[in-house]
């Protein structure tokens, strides 16, 4: 079964970088810098306060609503500061900073779950929210919140492998090292879901991981079935990717529990496997380090709040002519000015590029040739959104439903006249939210 999406690009994935290099452990830092927003919804409120010492998996972050995670120590040590610490997101966020005292005191939390009655869907969703699970390929959405919400609504589980973006290797290292893993976490989701079948979709361009899974999947009868998809960005967006593997689509402004979906990814399925097996929280993840402007590619396992310099320097640090280092990969990552930010949840990769792969030009000019429409996989009208972005003409830009942008960035790959189209259409989306604010206070 495999379907097809409208648009979409064929970048150069740049994978050969980072593909053979095996996931390294790399050592906690002295300090790490946690920041209470590690996921998408209420941020939590610091659980400890200076001079606590906490634990490794001890909880020091929660909040009561229900889109949100809780927040965990990712290394043992004294809490030196509780103060707002620069963010990844670009802005300045509650964290707590502990002191790394090196000895990986476990919390007394942190056991296995095993012996649980996992078939109880509330005890499984109250085990994967207290574990601080959410989406670990980049979207932070609370695990605990789409498994509620979609049990009983949803019959296809789709294992989100695609990992289509250039560059990015951790999810396929995750699943060449560890697919037994891997496959134990979606059979705990298939049984908290009560179905019996799920989807592993993979691109074709990772056969060897494929082969792995596969031997081990043809021993077994777990209902998991490998989709292999052909590679094209964006397949691993949610919408995409059901349209793919099912042929179905989701509504615009619709999500995937509408069409019966629930769509979750490889390091998500492995979280939450370690979660239930050993107790261990989200304290740490798979960040692929590569790009041309990086010395020596890597993927390392590095603990949730590890500044990103310590990940450049284990990766060689940088090659001459750095132009750009992003959160994430060159289409939908975000870049970064400040190199003491920290590895959050959602870091899959820092990805560094130099000054031969901008496309920056001093005079953006768009030719009309209408490419940034035939690629956006949302059948949206890039070149207007940008036009009336310019021009702060809110209702057009709601007219040609600048909300349903995922900013993919296919179209800003393709545009020969180098317009930067996804800046403008987050530019675009900040306007209208404090319009949309600026209209409610003028009516309240
Ligand atoms: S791809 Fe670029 S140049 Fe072509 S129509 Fe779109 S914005 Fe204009
Ligand atoms: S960034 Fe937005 S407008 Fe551009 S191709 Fe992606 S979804 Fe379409």
């Amino acid at each position: 079964m495999s379907h097809s999406f409208f648009g979409g690009i064929h970048p150069d994935d740049g994978k050969a970088l980072s593909a053979n290099m095996a996931i390294e452990v790399l050592p906690a830092p002295k300090q790490v810098v946690i920041p209470m927003s590690l996921h998408i919804g209420a941020p939590c409120s610091p659980l400890v306060n200076k001079g606590d010492y906490v634990k490794l998996g001890q909880k020091i972050g929660d909040v009561g609503a229900p889109v949100s995670a809780p927040i965990h120590a990712s290394v043992s040590g004294t809490v030196v500061a509780v103060e707002p610490r620069p963010h990844p997101n670009g802005t300045n966020v509650m964290s707590i900073v502990i002191e790394n005292d090196g000895l990986d005191t476990l919390d007394e939390s942190v056991v296995s779950h095993l012996s649980e009655n996992l078939s109880d869907s509330s005890v499984f969703v109250k085990l994967v929210r207290e574990a601080g699970i959410v989406g670990m390929g980049g979207a932070t959405f609370p695990t605990h919140f789409k498994i509620s919400t979609g049990i009983g609504k949803v019959d296809t589980i789709i294992i989100n492998a695609a990992e289509c973006e250039p560059y990015i290797t951790s999810d396929y290292r995750t699943l060449l090292e560890k697919p037994e893993e891997v496959i134990s976490g979606i059979k705990l989701l298939m049984n908290a879901f009560g179905l019996s079948r799920a989807y592993l979709a993979v691109e074709a361009n990772k056969m060897d991981a494929i082969k792995v899974l596969q031997d081990i999947l043809s021993k077994q009868n777990s209902g998991i079935e490998i989709i292999v998809m052909k590679a094209r960005y964006p397949q691993g967006s949610e919408k995409q990717l059901i349209q793919t593997v099912t042929g179905r689509q989701v509504p615009p402004g619709g999500l995937p529990a509408d069409v019966g979906c629930v769509v979750i990814n490889t390091y998500t399925a492995w979280s939450v496997n370690r979660a239930i097996t050993e107790g261990m929280p989200a304290i740490d993840r798979v960040v692929t380090v590569s790009g041309p402007g990086i010395a020596s590619p890597k993927n390392l396992r590095a603990r949730i709040g590890t500044p990103i310099e310590y990940l450049i320097e284990a990766a060689g640090g940088f090659k001459p002519n750095v132009n750009k280092v992003l959160m994430g990969g060159p289409m939908m990552g975000n870049a970064q000015y400040d190199m003491s930010v920290p590895v959050i949840k959602g870091t899959n990769a820092i990805t560094v590029l130099t000054t031969k792969e901008s496309r920056d030009v001093e005079n953006p000019t768009c030719i009309r040739c209408g490419k940034c429409i035939s690629v956006c996989p949302m059948h949206l009208m890039p070149i207007y959104m940008y036009m009336y972005e310019r021009r702060n003409d809110f209702e057009a830009l709601n007219k040609y439903n600048l909300l349903d942008c995922m900013e993919c960035g296919s179209c800003t790959y393709i545009c020969p006249g180098r317009l930067n189209l996804v800046q403008s259409f987050r530019t675009g989306k900040a306007k209208l939210a404090n319009e949309r604010a600026k209209q409610q206070a003028a009516k309240a």
